[in-house]
């Protein structure tokens, strides 16, 4: 069992730490809320005043956090862990960040003598909650099998993408095509409704046919087809439209840097931009279902 710090207790992060907590880890935890610390507090984790005393003489720090810039403060900024964490530590970033921060981020922890995998993650606050998520990790070898010690105790599925920042690119792929397979679902099954048809029914057949897609079968965007997904509780607690919009962003400017031609990507971020224009940023991001609907 491993000493962990774990910093980052919002919607993926508390039951991820709370699954490391079941799993017999010796868990010390921060975020900026009291509120998601006492949660941990109250499944077993140790609570810590500060970033630092969280990491500090850890084996292992894992951070999920909003985005890039968190990421480089947290370990590079003016009072930056760098300076704090042990030599012999391992640093897991499970953020989804762009690519050139994860790559500075580890490549001047390496230079500090500590290890560092980006490990984002794929499965949402289920997978988080039930321990059944998928991680895409970038890092040495070495690394990733240090890494992988902790992270089947949250999830299922681990790949080693490839060398640093590997696990960030893969992860913005993924997330551009979920985002493309949304809005279609989305527009298929309005256009459905919109000439009389049940969207359960429709759901069900599409589910049986050429159509089927993750986002149809375990995250329908459509209220009251499926039970317990963020569209049959008013788009709440799930992955916010504003997260979306950030993972095209990074995906658009990664396919900018190759010369990749991705013109669903851009229509997909231009959505969710517009969503959140319309004030829909904190929704879950099926909620683009809603920019279809006739209804409003
Ligand atoms: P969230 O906004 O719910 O949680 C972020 C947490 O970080 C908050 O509790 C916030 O207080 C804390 N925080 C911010 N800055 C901090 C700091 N300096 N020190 C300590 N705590 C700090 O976000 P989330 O949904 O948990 O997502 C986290 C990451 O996981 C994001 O990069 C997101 O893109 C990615 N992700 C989310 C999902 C999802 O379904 N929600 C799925 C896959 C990946």
């Amino acid at each position: 069992m491993a000493n962990i710090g774990f910093i980052g207790l919002g919607n993926m992060g508390g039951p991820m730490a709370a699954n490391l907590v079941k799993a017999g880890h010796v868990v010390t935890v921060f975020d900026l809320s009291q509120q998601a610390m006492q949660t941990l507090a109250d499944v077993g984790a140790k609570v810590a005043s500060d970033v630092i005393e969280c990491a500090v003489n850890q084996d292992i720090t894992i951070s999920m956090l909003p985005a890039g810039k968190h990421v480089k403060g947290l370990y590079l900024g003016e009072k930056g862990l760098i300076n704090h964490l042990s030599k012999t530590s391992l640093v897991i970033d499970c953020s989804t960040i762009d690519a050139a921060s994860a790559k500075e981020v580890g490549s001047q922890l390496q230079k500090a003598g500590i290890q560092f995998v980006d490990a984002p993650v794929s499965g949402g606050v289920a997978g988080a909650t039930n321990g059944t998520l998928t991680f895409i990790v970038g890092g040495s070898d070495e690394s990733f099998s240090r890494a992988k010690t902790v992270l089947c105790d949250m999830g299922k599925n681990i790949f080693h993408a490839g060398e640093l920042g590997a696990g960030q690119v893969a992860k913005i792929c993924n997330n551009m095509l979920l985002s493309i397979l949304m809005a279609g679902t989305s527009e298929a099954l309005q256009m459905g409704i919109d000439n009389g048809l049940d969207p359960k029914v429709l759901s069900e057949i599409m589910l049986q046919s050429s159509g089927r897609n993750w986002t149809l079968e375990l995250y329908n965007p459509c209220p009251d087809v499926l039970p317990n997904v963020p569209s049959s509780r008013g788009y709440t607690g799930g992955f916010m439209v504003d997260l979306m919009a950030k993972d095209l962003g990074l995906a658009i400017e990664a396919a900018n840097q190759s010369n990749s031609a991705t013109p669903m990507g851009a229509l997909a971020k231009n959505l969710y931009n517009l969503m959140q224009n319309q004030g829909m940023g904190g929704e879950d991001f099926s909620a683009i279902f809603k920019l279809f609907s006739k209804q409003g």
